[in-house]
Order: structure tokens, then sequence, then C-alpha cells
């Protein structure tokens, strides 16, 4: 764990999207589970996210492996006619521990704003579930030098009257869209910039201690052979991995950075 951030540990998390049935992701995490059964109870969080088909077959199997399971999308609803949704107590029901809210795939093509990502926020915590919020700019925002404009509003109105507590803190993950699943990796000075950025203004919304308790990952194109300089980087405490997450041994690789 580095000095400067004695309350983080450091958390690997996989998105699986819409990769892999349940079949599939039994075998993976197997082999997952053997490749990191040296880091057991060692000081790192590893979590997968499969697609919600695959819930109830990974949760049966990372059962005291220190993998720890997460969703990738929820509804804010607590229960109601909200044909194909589902709910934060049905992903506690399934066992996930995380859920992922706001990735810029579902913000895309789903919809998604600022506004249903603060309630999805809100029924997570409630819940118990430990949201990752994901924000991030798109390459022509970065281009018109829009990136932190872009965060603020993202961060500010996804955290608007939102009260997390220093024991269960959130997660937020800095994923710029230009480099999720086109191999063109943040450079590390544009990452710690960021997340330097980021922590800031949690610490505004949020206090100080919060802030230092929040961990923030970076996702983009993150691989075994870029993961060690992003992973020093002071502000930097964990990965959310989408591809490399998808092969137990590129993962593995991922998390023994
Ligand atoms: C993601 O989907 O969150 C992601 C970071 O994908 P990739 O690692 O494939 O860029």
């Amino acid at each position: 764990m580095k000095e400067s951030a004695p309350l983080r540990i450091p958390l690997i998390a996989g998105n699986w999207k819409m990769f892999k049935t349940a079949a599939e992701a039994r075998e993976t995490v197997g082999q997952l589970i053997q490749l990191t059964a040296d880091i057991k109870n060692k000081n790192i969080d590893i979590m997968i996210a499969p697609p919600f088909t695959s819930l109830a077959a990974v949760a049966e199997l990372i059962q005291d492996s220190g993998i720890d399971l997460g969703a990738q999308n929820l509804h804010w609803a607590k229960e109601g006619a909200f044909t194909g949704e589902i709910s934060a107590a049905m992903l506690v029901d399934a066992g996930c521990k995380f859920v992922i809210v706001g990735h810029s795939e579902r913000r895309q093509y789903f919809g998604e704003t600022d506004d249903t990502v603060n309630r999805k926020l809100q029924a997570a915590s409630l819940a118990g579930l430990i949201p990752v919020l994901c924000v991030g700019e798109t390459e022509t925002q970065r281009d018109e030098k829009k990136t932190f404009s872009v965060l603020d509003k993202q961060i500010e109105n996804g955290l608007k009257e939102l009260n997390f507590d220093a024991q269960h803190p959130l997660v937020v993950a800095y994923e710029p869209v230009w480099a999720i699943g086109t191999g063109k990796t943040a450079t590390p000075d544009q990452v710690q910039e960021v997340h330097f950025y980021l922590r800031q203004r949690i610490e505004k919304i949020m206090g100080n201690v919060l802030a230092k308790a929040t961990r923030i990952l970076y996702g983009g194109s993150v691989k075994p052979d870029n993961v060690k300089e992003l992973m020093v980087l002071p502000d930097v405490d964990g990965a959310l991995v989408g591809g490399a997450s998808l092969q137990a041994g590129s993962f593995s690789k991922i998390i023994h950075f």
C-alpha cells in the first residue's frame, strides 16, 4: 500500500460487459481463482462484474476465494413495473458487493444521465452495495480542453445530496472514453493530473476524510504491460479493466502488478 494512501486498499476490477455465458464465466473464474490463490488475504481487492445471467454461477465459485462480485448496472427503484431492470436488493441477494454505475457505454448507448446516475448511487448505497461511479471525457471534449468541466459536472451532479461515510466510501473510476477498448491509454501524467483533480473535487463536496478514503481507479485499455506505471501513481488506487479481464491469464497478470 502506498504511504500517501493509508486507507486505500488497491482494487482491481474486471468489467466483463456483455461477454460470456454462465459456463464460460465459470471456466474463467475457476482459472482466475487458481492463478490468484497466492495473493488471497493480501492487501488487494479483486472484483469481477459478469453479466447478470452469470452472477449466481460466479457467486457460488468465488466463495472464500478473496474475489468479490460486482454488477454492471442497477435500477434505482426498490421494485416495480420496470421490465428488464434489476434492483439493488436483487444484486445483494445475488451476492454482489459492488455495482458499476454510469459506465460511459451506458451513458452513450442507453441514455444514462447524471441524474439517473445520482439515483442509482443513492439506491446502491442504501442497499449496502459499494458503487463504482464511472466518469470521463470524450476525445473531442479533451481536444476542446473541456476535460475538467465535464468531470466537474459528472462528479457534482452524480454525487448531489448523497452521503457516504469514510467507513463505507464509494469508488470512482476515471475512464477517458477515448481510451476504452481502443488500445490508447492515457499517459501517467494525464492520469495523475485527473485523479488528483478528482480527489480535490470529492474533498470539496464530501470533505477531507472521505476524499482520502475514496478509491479512484483508472480505466481505459489497462493491460499487463501498462498496469504498473499506472499503479505507482499516488492518486491511482486501482484499475477498472474491460477487455483484459476476460482472460484469466491477462487479468491475473494485472492483479499481480
Ligand atoms: C471498461 O469497459 O471499463 C474498460 C476500461 O474497457 P477496456 O479495458 O477494454 O478499455
